[in-house]
């Protein structure tokens, strides 16, 4: 198979960037691994959507990362336009942390990236705010900045099956197949995949997420972090009760000594039917996969204990006298670039090109990092 573009992974920036990738030419392939419906018989590489919700949100104490939100909050309506595929809820969105007046300059820094950006956001003290919300508890004194118009949270699966919608419709070829071999030629590359499938291209651009380094060998430094998360069982009054939260993003002064942060999506249905509270979070305590055998070994485990026992503790402490029917633990994993931005970068001159390093935040970002990518591979 030959063809003029190939773009390694269709995940969240994959599918986006092949997206716009087969606006500009009619030979566009994505090439990458489905969802596997069975984790524990799955053999090849997992992907890091596979769930039912990322919050968005266009405050970020990092401008660039507010910018990237900004830019891919706005493409939503004509994503699910273009596509017919809903995935976007703007249920709102807090960003939450120790008062600017108190300590660090965390909530100074993500509103300041949010007048920048224009976002549309409102200013309250934890007090003030659990007069609007008072499913929600934060620490006295703290700042909570709420995006009460754009934020909320995305389906990030039917994200990519909009953006992989629309890049078909455009002409671009989808193949569910691992790639496991990318050799650079003097004018093509040639890709192999694991079912031995060969793949000719002029050019490549790799999407493989947490899998990129991996696949490549080329010393990005992508710091690949396995994640767990717990999910709340819900039932119907309590779902009801909690329907008009929030997506919470709580990174600065948690009360658990394990955590540097926590995120809290609202209840959300899952596809088994039930309605589930997402709480995950960033542990001080971490293991770090060496290999993508080493990392997908991981998917097959119940994640981290230290991260399940804090993100239980924490849980309790935002939605006091949550009543949850059970509380499940999925592993997960991210992977942080060493400058915090995702990277775009050239590994082999006008031929191979990587987009990856999401650093936990990608998905609401996606289509517009999907797009700059495409634009490098352009040119
Ligand atoms: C638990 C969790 C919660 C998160 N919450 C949020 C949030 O609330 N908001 C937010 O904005 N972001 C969030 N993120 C981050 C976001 O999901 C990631 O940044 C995003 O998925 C990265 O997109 P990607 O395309 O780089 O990788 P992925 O979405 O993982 O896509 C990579 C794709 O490449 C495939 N692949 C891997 N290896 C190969 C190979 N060798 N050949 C072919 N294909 C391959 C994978 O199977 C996958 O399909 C969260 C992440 C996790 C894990």
């Amino acid at each position: 198979m030959k063809f003029d573009i190939v773009v390694v992974g269709g995940g969240l920036i994959g599918s986006a960037a092949g997206k716009y990738l087969s606006q500009q030419s009619k030979s566009v392939a994505i090439v990458g691994n489905a969802e596997p419906a069975d984790w524990q018989s799955h053999a090849e590489n997992f992907g890091s959507y596979y769930d039912q919700g990322r919050i968005t949100r266009g405050l970020d104490a990092s401008p660039l990362w507010s910018e990237l939100a900004v830019a891919s909050l706005e493409a939503y309506a004509e994503i699910e336009h273009q596509s017919g595929i809903r995935f976007y809820h703007n249920a709102g969105a807090v960003q939450v942390g120790p008062s600017p007046r108190k300590t660090d300059d965390y909530i100074a820094k993500t509103a300041a990236a949010g007048f920048a950006n224009l976002v549309d956001f409102q200013n309250y003290t934890s007090e003030q705010f659990q007069t609007i919300c008072p499913q929600l508890k934060f620490p006295a004194d703290y700042a909570v900045l709420h995006e009460s118009i754009q934020g909320g949270y995305l389906n990030p699966r039917e994200l990519v099956e909009a953006q992989l919608k629309i890049a078909k419709d455009q002409g671009a070829t989808i193949i569910r197949e691992q790639v496991n071999h990318v050799e650079t030629r003097t004018d093509d590359v040639k890709l192999v995949t694991g079912q031995g499938t060969e793949i000719v291209a002029n050019q490549v651009l790799v999407c493989a997420g947490a899998w990129s380094d991996y696949l490549l060998d080329a010393n990005l430094g992508l710091e690949v972090r396995p994640r767990t998360i717990l999910l709340a069982r819900l039932n119907a009054a309590e779902a009801n009760r909690l329907k008009d939260i929030p997506s919470v993003v709580f990174y600065a002064g948690v009360s658990h000594p394990d955590l540097t942060g926590i995120y809290m999506l609202p209840p959300i249905r899952y596809p088994d039917g039930n309605i589930y509270l997402k709480i995950g979070g960033k542990v001080v305590d971490q293991y770090f996969p060496e290999s993508a055998d080493d990392l997908n070994a991981w998917f097959k485990t119940d994640g981290s204990k230290v991260e399940t026992e804090a993100l239980k503790h924490e849980i309790y402490q935002v939605v006091p006298g949550l009543q949850a029917e059970e509380l499940i633990v999925r592993p997960c994993a991210v992977s942080y670039t060493p400058d915090g931005n995702p990277l775009w970068q050239e590994i082999e001159q006008g031929r191979l090109y990587v987009c990856a390093g999401g650093c936990g935040a990608a998905a609401k970002s996606s289509n517009e990092i999907g797009r700059r990518a495409a634009q490098m591979v352009l040119g």
